[in-house]
């Protein structure tokens, strides 16, 4: 199965699944149970981003007193933010209280959904935070356990996806833009590179060059990155006329 690039970004399990809430007060009140969200409740199974499945045992509040410090530090930040806003002229309603605040910790207490008798962790997450749950009779990887595409899966698509770029890179002749593959006419703005020629050697000296313009800008960027790093900072990149990134 080929893995989505997508998935290289941001992890999602590739079998059917829904996206949970918390059944805590104030959370999607009137959510209703559809085929594509549920509140999740003691029995639910999660699919976490270590890519694997737990059994929700309990969720519950987490009292004032025990906020951990990175929530205390949202909340004062939030409402600062709130404050400024009201001040500011806007009317967004009655002022959020910390007990009933939208992004407050709530714990969850899971096990490995693999292990009846394992070991329950507790988590503060919060309460607005939504989950991938999974069917009870969900699919893993036979090699690793994960719920797929493990993290195998997603190193293969990784390479592949590098492999593909690399092949394309070979294929641009001599005197293209080393970041759409397109011929650059003498008409044309460019922007050419001094020095050896990091991403096609073969090509020879002074031989990267690059559409001067927004389309091909992010092959710009990521070779002046590695270009600078290679100490050719000393010299300059012909004809880089008005590019706003370069304050040089
Ligand atoms: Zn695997
Ligand atoms: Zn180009």
């Amino acid at each position: 199965m080929r893995v989505p690039l997508h998935i290289l970004n941001e992890w999602r399990p590739a079998q059917t699944r829904k996206t949970g809430y918390l059944p805590i007060e104030g959370i999607m009140p009137r959510l209703t149970e559809t085929d594509y969200s549920t509140r999740i409740q003691p029995g639910t199974i999660i699919a976490f981003s270590d890519r694997r499945a737990y059994e929700i045992i309990e969720v519950k509040e987490r009292p004032l007193d025990l906020w951990p410090q990175h929530f205390l530090n949202e909340w004062e930040r939030y409402t600062t933010q709130w404050v400024e806003q009201v001040v500011a002229g806007h009317n967004l309603g009655p002022q959020p209280e910390k007990a009933t605040w939208e992004h407050r910790p709530v714990v969850i207490v899971i096990r490995p959904a693999d292990q009846p008798t394992g070991k329950v962790k507790h988590f503060a997450v919060r309460a607005s935070r939504s989950f991938y749950v999974l069917p009870e009779h969900y699919s893993v990887c036979r090699l690793c356990n994960e719920i797929p595409p493990c993290n195998h899966a997603t190193t293969e698509a990784r390479v592949e996806h590098e492999m593909d770029k690399a092949e394309k890179l070979m294929s641009i002749p001599a005197g293209a833009c080393l970041d759409c593959g397109e011929p650059i006419t003498s008409r044309m703005k460019a922007i050419r590179f001094p020095g050896p020629n990091l991403w096609r050697p073969d090509l020879g000296d002074n031989s990267a060059v690059f559409h001067a313009r927004q389309d091909c800008s992010g092959g710009v960027h990521v070779y002046r990155l590695q270009w600078e790093k290679k100490g050719h900072d000393e010299l300059q990149p012909t004809l880089p006329t008005g590019d706003p990134g370069d304050d040089a």
